[in-house]
């Protein structure tokens, strides 16, 4: 029996992974409906996207954008809804036009929505890792209270999830020892302290393996992206954090591995293409074709690991550090990364400074317990200021 049409909302449309969601959507219209999409300020790209996908709901987040929204799409004849503001989004995210909720916004702007996808008891396909950093427990609580399933879409969960049976099992149950996250390394691998002190935002942005989003891209060149996703991997998989490791592995084919203890370890290979996690994630517990080029391993030419070097990406080291304070002190980091990344990017931070800057924000605020999301807002808003002042500080 064929399975319904999913009908998906797309937050974060005009993003890396929004690209990708779309690209997998349109390549089984008897599987997948895009019904909702939403962008922060690309009113052009959004319009572009909903005369393509013709979604039943178009949401810009800023909401002086709506009226120019509007007049794009009538322009183009399409006849959808036209909402703005951050509320709609989140809104439209529990709303009754979509059962599927792709969370690709970047940054913690996507927690509200995540959150009220999981309460609504949606299938959340989690690309936003920023949200369950900061919200690990709220978001489980919601998702466990809403009744529906979160499927990673971030390409090392999606290859654990795949890895391990029934996808969120117990851990020690299911006899897990490690879960191990590989890692590119980024595109300063190998690099001394003192070859990274001048590069450039447009340096840290080519990434060797992956085409991202800007913030990500900085946050896979200081292997901050690593730190936040051995947190993710800690609240997703139930895993304490000594059961976390980390392994630099170039040529990102083995998106991670589940080592067992009886010795086996399983791992999950494929091209670095994010349109397979997409798609997993999306049909599962099917398979449908992602559109990705099949894997040949005998052309890859040889697999390599390493240990990775945390005394020169101090970031994973700080976000371990984090994860062992508990607390909010993952959120604290989220927010202060942020911060430092947006900066480093304009140009106001030197790439050496980013876990300096982090590492302030997480002494000046020592961990306090997560008592609900508004005072874990709050927290997040405080972490900005201390890090906005360390910054001026600085100059
Ligand atoms: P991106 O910058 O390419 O796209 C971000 C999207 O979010 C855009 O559509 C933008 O309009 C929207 N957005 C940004 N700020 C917003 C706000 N304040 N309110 C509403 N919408 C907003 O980012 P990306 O690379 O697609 O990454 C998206 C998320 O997926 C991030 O959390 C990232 O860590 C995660 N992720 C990305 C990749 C990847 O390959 N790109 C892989 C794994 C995980
Ligand atoms: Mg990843």
């Amino acid at each position: 029996m064929t399975p319904p049409v999913r009908k998906i909302a797309v937050l974060g449309a005009t993003g890396s992974i929004g690209g990708s969601t779309l690209d997998v959507i349109a390549r089984h219209p008897d599987r997948f409906r895009a019904t909702v999409l939403t962008a922060q300020r690309n009113v052009d790209g959004l319009a572009a996207l909903c005369a393509t996908h013709r979604p039943e709901l178009a949401v810009i987040a800023d909401p002086a954008l709506e009226g120019q929204l509007a007049q794009r799409l009538r322009a183009a004849g399409v006849h959808c809804e036209v909402a703005s503001g951050h509320d709609a989004l989140t809104a439209a995210a529990a709303g009754p036009l979509c059962d599927t909720v792709v969370a690709a916004i970047v940054g913690a702007a996507g927690l509200d929505s995540s959150l009220a996808a999981a309460r609504s008891g949606k299938r959340l396909l989690l690309a936003n890792k920023e949200s369950i950093v900061m919200a690990g427990e709220l978001l489980l609580r919601a998702l466990a209270e809403g009744g529906g399933e979160l499927i990673p879409v971030d390409s090392e969960h999606n290859a654990i999830f795949q890895c391990l049976p029934g996808g969120r099992p117990d851990l020690e149950a299911s006899g897990v020892r490690k879960l191990i996250l590989t890692a590119s390394g980024g595109p300063f691998r190998g690099r001394t302290r003192a070859e990274l002190a001048g590069v450039t935002p447009d340096e840290a942005c080519k990434h060797p393996k992956w085409s991202m989003g800007r913030k990500i891209s900085v946050d896979s060149a200081t292997l901050m992206n690593k730190g936040l996703e051995v947190i993710e991997a800690h609240y997703l998989f139930g895993a304490p954090v000594d059961r976390i490791d980390v392994l630099v592995h170039p040529q990102s084919l083995v998106h991670s591995l589940v080592e067992y203890l009886d010795g086996s370890v399983l791992a999950q290979l494929g091209n670095p293409d994010m349109r397979t996690a997409i798609a997993h994630a999306l049909a599962w517990p099917t398979r449908v074709d992602a559109g990705v080029s099949v894997l040949d391993l005998a052309a890859s030419g040889a697999l390599v690991f390493e240990k990775p070097d945390l005394a020169t990406f101090r970031c994973l080291a700080l976000a371990y550090q984090a994860l062992r304070a508990g607390g909010d002190a993952p959120a604290i980091l989220n927010a202060a990364n942020e911060v430092a990344v947006e900066a480093f990017l304009a140009g106001g931070l030197p790439f050496l400074s980013i876990p300096d800057l982090v590492e302030s924000v997480l002494m000046e605020l020592p961990r306090a317990d997560v008592v609900d999301v508004q005072s874990l807002v709050e927290r997040d808003r405080m972490a900005r200021e201390v890090a906005r002042r360390v910054l001026r500080c600085a100059c």
